[in-house]
C-alpha cells in the first residue's frame, strides 16, 4: 500500500504525460515554453482569480509576496504554529518576525480568537508593526475565511493564503487560492496537485501586484530580462513541469478531487465512533492533502503507528514539532504555554494513506488494524 500513490496515477495517464513531456523536448522550449502560460491561464480559471504567476516552488511563491509587499525587519507576520516550516521561514528570511498563533483542535487551522489576541499583544508591545496574516489551509481544509477577513480588515492587515495543501478545496464554492490579497500553492509531487519535481504558483486579483511579481521572479526585470529595475530572484516553473501539470490538472478536476472525498467517506463510515476523524465544517470542502486522525495520547499514537507498520501500512506524523519549538526559531523566545493545542496535536495526530487511487479494500485493511488496536 502506498501513502500517496503517484505510480498508479502515472500508469493511468502514462500516454498523455509521456506525449506532453516529449513535445517539450522536441520543441526544446525548456524555459518559458507555451505550456507555462497555458497552465497559468487554466489554473487562474479553475481557482476563479484574474492572475496566476507560476514560480519555482511553494516556498518561493510566498517569499516573492514578502518581497513584493516589502516585509522587513520590524514587521510582524502572524503564522499558525501547526504547519510546515516554510510558512514561518519565509518571514524570518526577510528579517521580519513570525508571530506564531495556536490552532483550533478540530480544524487544525489558525485559532481566530488567539489570532486577534496575538495582534492586540503585538500592538501593545510596541516593538513590531503588524503587517500580514498567513492563513494555512492545513491538510486540504480551507482556513476560517469570514473570521480571518474580519480581523484583517479591523487591523488593516494583508492576508496571504498558504494553500500548498489546500489547492482544490473550497468554502461554499469559493475556491482555495482565491482567499486574501494573494494566495500561493506548491506543486511538490505529494501535494494535491503535484508535478514531477518542484513547482509553485501565486494567485491574485491585484493587477499591480501581478506586474511586480512578474518582475521580481525574473531578476527584477523592467522592459526585459536585461533591463533590471529592482533586485529580484530567478524563480520559474520549467516547461516540462507545466506540461505534466496540464495533464494532471484535467484529471484533478475530472475525478481526483471527488475521489479523495470518496476515500474520506469510506474512512469515516468505518472509523466514526472509534477514533477522532477529520472535521469538515458545513459548506467546507477539503482536497485531503492528508487524512489525519487524532489519538488520545502520544503512547497510543506511536503504538498504533507501529501496529500499522507491522502490517505494511504506511502512515506519517505531520507535524512532529510545533513551529515555536524549532531550533531555528529559538531566538524568538516565545512562551510554550500559548500553544497548548499545537503541542497536543503534535503528540497525537497520525496521517493515514490518502490519495485518489486508494481502493476500498485498502481502506478496509487500514481500518481493521485501527479497530483491532483500539478495542
Ligand atoms: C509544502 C508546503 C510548502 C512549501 O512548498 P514547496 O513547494 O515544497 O516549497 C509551504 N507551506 C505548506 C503548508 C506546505 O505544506
Amino acid at each position: 500500500m502506498e501513502f500517496r500513490d503517484l505510480k498508479s496515477q502515472y500508469r493511468q495517464y502514462k500516454q498523455e504525460i509521456d506525449t506532453a513531456i516529449n513535445n517539450v523536448i522536441s520543441n526544446a522550449a525548456f524555459i518559458g515554453g507555451k505550456e507555462v502560460k497555458e497552465l497559468e491561464k487554466e489554473l487562474a480559471e479553475f481557482v476563479g482569480v484574474k492572475h496566476c504567476i507560476s514560480c519555482a516552488n511553494g516556498t518561493e511563491a510566498m517569499t516573492l509576496l514578502m518581497m513584493a509587499w516589502d516585509i522587513k525587519e520590524g514587521d510582524a507576520v502572524f503564522v499558525p504554529d501547526f504547519t510546515f516550516f516554510s510558512t514561518g521561514e519565509i518571514v524570518s528570511f526577510r528579517g521580519a518576525t513570525p508571530v506564531f498563533v495556536d490552532v483550533d483542535k478540530d480544524t487544525f487551522n489558525i485559532d481566530t480568537k488567539k489570532l486577534e489576541l496575538a495582534i492586540e499583544r503585538t500592538i501593545e508591545g510596541g516593538k513590531l508593526t503588524p503587517k500580514v496574516i498567513i492563513r494555512v489551509d492545513l491538510f486540504g481544509l480551507p482556513a476560517n475565511y469570514p473570521e480571518i477577513e474580519r480581523i484583517a480588515k479591523k487591523y488593516n492587515l494583508l492576508v496571504l493564503e498558504d494553500s500548498a495543501q489546500g489547492f482544490g478545496g473550497h468554502i461554499f464554492g469559493k475556491r482555495a487560492g482565491s482567499f486574501g490579497n494573494a494566495a500561493t500553492t506548491s506543486f511538490f509531487p505529494g501535494k494535491p496537485l503535484g508535478c514531477y519535481g518542484d513547482g509553485g504558483a501565486i494567485f491574485t486579483n491585484d493587477d499591480e501586484l501581478t506586474g511586480l511579481l512578474n518582475s521580481l521572479k525574473v531578476h527584477g526585470k523592467g522592459e526585459n530580462k536585461y533591463d533590471n529595475v529592482r533586485i529580484g530572484v530567478n524563480s520559474r516553473l520549467d516547461t516540462i513541469q507545466a506540461a505534466v501539470l496540464k495533464v494532471k490538472l484535467k484529471a484533478f478536476i475530472d475525478h481526483e478531487l471527488e475521489d479523495v472525498n470518496r476515500v474520506n467517506r469510506l474512512y469515516h463510515e468505518r472509523l466514526k465512533g472509534v477514533v477522532k476523524t477529520p472535521y469538515i465544517p458545513e459548506g467546507y470542502y477539503s482536497s485531503f492533502a492528508q487524512y489525519t486522525i487524532t489519538l488520545d495520547s502520544k503512547g497510543q499514537r506511536d503504538e498504533l503507528q507501529e501496529n500499522l507498520n507491522e502490517q505494511g501500512i504506511p502512515s506519517m506524523v505531520y507535524y512532529i514539532k510545533p513551529m515555536h519549538k524549532q531550533q531555528a526559531f529559538s531566538y524568538l523566545e516565545v512562551s510554550d504555554k500559548d500553544f497548548k493545542t499545537t503541542n497536543t496535536l503534535c503528540d497525537t495526530v497520525l496521517s493515514l494513506p490518502m490519495h485518489p487511487y486508494l481502493l476500498e479494500e485498502e481502506v478496509e485493511k487500514v481500518c481493521e488494524v485501527i479497530k483491532n488496536y483500539l478495542k
